[in-house]
């Protein structure tokens, strides 16, 4: 036998596919020929692959080995291919009857001295595995519970490419995957430890119960970091779908949690603003790495002083921000990861970031005006809701230290307009207020009667609110009139999100 087949999985983007690995050993001058589309770490894959055949005991075949991944045309990155390429080697020359691995899928990077190592991406490699009909994988043993969440595929792992052979070879068993430990216990930040910011809460509220995007602004001590780490606490949990997704994500990243479980909460990402290009979007080599905006899908990007991430890493938000999903381009075409977050950003007034009216601010009305011009323009034009805190004052911190609401009463009322809202949109397939499109909502039957919108278009008229805000208050509008059990936004709806808008009352 000279020919040998065995399944492995690559990922295109969050999706994995299967991939058939063939090995070929013909008389002729001893080599190694790869074919398929195989990106550099692919090519390294044929070292790591001799060597570590070698240095489990196994002979090395002498001859002329092809080896091809199919399809062909789908790129294929990483190392994630190597136990399934000894396998087929070894089979093809002979050393190894195949049979025991039939239908299985392998996944797992091998090490020169035959160790096999995790890879990234396990999850929905074995996710494509069950979808392909295939119900037995082995995967290396860091990787067994993480692939043991996958319903209805048989999980066995292997620790050393000996392992394998052993198992193919004898019969000798293979690992198994740990039992999954119980769910550990919701201890996230709460809302309840938010004392007085009634605006704030409000705010971090209707962003929630709308999908909305929300900028915070004010000085240090308003509460702007608190507020948005609780963001995610009162956003419903992830249907099974969408956990699927971002958990793929975070295995992708390789920051999956230990135990093995599908991430249930909307995750929570906080990029520094020294943070780099790459590690917002995603990118390096290989396997790309997701980057903040993709850990953050269906979750929340919280950009904490955002006027001081640089000019490109902002600009770089604008893609991921309009489609919900951020491209990247490799070698031999590219990746696309999904990046639907929902975005809050945070904002001193002014560069010193020293209190409003501070005898030690400086700073000139000019550059406070340029300081948050910075993020006008990508980000700014796209955020519903923009509130100005102020710090919380030490009486209304005693006052409000026992009745702040806790996250998961909150929740329940996000939950209620967020069902208000899927109703009312089903016919036109949306299900979130912020997806609306604006001319839609100017339109009957959607349109709000003239007396309650006299104040917004008064502000229009004048110049306050530009037509671009307009849609956004009215679209604030409805979210504030589900929060409140009201089938349609009244006037005092309308004047709330003016408020909410503009920061001011109206
Ligand atoms: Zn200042």
């Amino acid at each position: 036998m000279s020919y040998a087949k065995v399944f492995s999985v690559g990922l295109v983007g969050v999706t994995g596919h299967l991939v058939e690995v063939e090995a070929d050993l013909a008389p002729g001058l001893p080599a190694v020929v790869i074919s398929g589309l195989p990106d550099s770490a692919l090519h390294e894959a044929r070292d790591r692959v001799r060597a570590a055949i070698v240095n489990s005991g196994q002979r090395w075949p002498n001859r002329r080995i092809t080896l091809n991944l199919l399809p062909a045309t789908m790129p294929k990155y990483g190392s994630a291919f190597d136990l399934a390429i000894a396998a087929a080697v070894l089979g093809g020359s002979g050393e190894l009857p195949l049979v025991p691995l039939d239908g299985v899928v392998i996944l797992g990077e091998l090490g020169l001295d035959g160790t096999v190592r995790p890879v990234r991406g396990v999850l929905p490699m074995v996710a494509a595995a069950a979808r392909a009909g295939r119900d037995r994988v082995i995967v290396p043993v860091e990787n067994a519970a993480e692939a043991a969440v996958i319903p209805g595929v048989r999980v066995r792992a292997v620790d050393t490419l000996h392992r394998l052979v052993c198992f193919v070879r004898d019969g000798d068993p293979l690992i198994e995957p740990p039992a999954t430990p119980p769910p550990p216990a919701v201890d996230g930040p709460d809302l309840s430890e938010v004392a007085g910011q009634a605006l704030g809460r409000r705010a971090l509220e209707v962003a929630a119960a709308g999908g909305h995007h929300l900028a915070l602004l004010g000085p240090p001590g308003a509460g702007k970091t608190m507020l948005a780490e609780r963001l995610p606490s009162i956003l419903p949990e992830l249907d099974d779908a969408a956990a699927l997704e971002v958990t793929a994500l975070h295995s992708i990243a390789g920051l999956l949690p230990p135990g093995g479980r599908l991430l249930r909460r909307p995750p929570f990402q906080a990029p520094h603003h020294t943070a780099t290009v790459p590690s917002l979007v995603g990118g390096g080599s290989g396997l790309a790495r997701p980057g903040a905006v993709s850990l953050a899908h269906r979750g929340v990007l919280f950009l904490d002083e955002a006027p001081e991430f640089s000019k490109g890493a902002l600009e770089a938000l604008r893609q991921p921000l309009e489609h919900g999903r951020i491209q990247l381009a490799r070698s031999g075409g590219g990746t696309e990861y999904p990046a639907r977050s929902q975005l809050v950003l945070a904002a001193n007034p002014c560069p010193c970031a020293k209190p409003a009216g501070d005898a030690y601010c400086e700073c000139s009305p000019l550059a406070r005006r340029r300081y948050l011009g910075r993020l006008s323009g990508p980000l700014l034009d796209r955020i519903d809701v923009q509130v100005k805190l102020l710090p919380v004052r030490a009486a209304e911190l005693m006052e409000a230290a026992t009745a702040s609401e806790s996250s998961a009463t909150v929740a329940a009322r996000v939950a209620t307009a967020r069902q208000a809202a899927a109703v009312r949109w089903a016919p036109v397939g949306r299900r979130l207020n912020a997806e609306i499109p604006g001319p839609h909502l100017r339109q009957p039957p959607w349109r709000l009667p003239a007396r309650d919108t006299a104040e917004l278009r008064g502000r229009l008229d004048s110049g306050a609110v530009s037509a671009r805000g307009f849609d956004r208050i009215i679209r604030l509008a409805w979210t504030i009139a589900d929060l409140d059990g009201r089938t349609r936004p009244q006037r005092e709806d309308v004047l709330e999100a003016i408020q909410l808008r503009t920061g001011e009352g109206a």
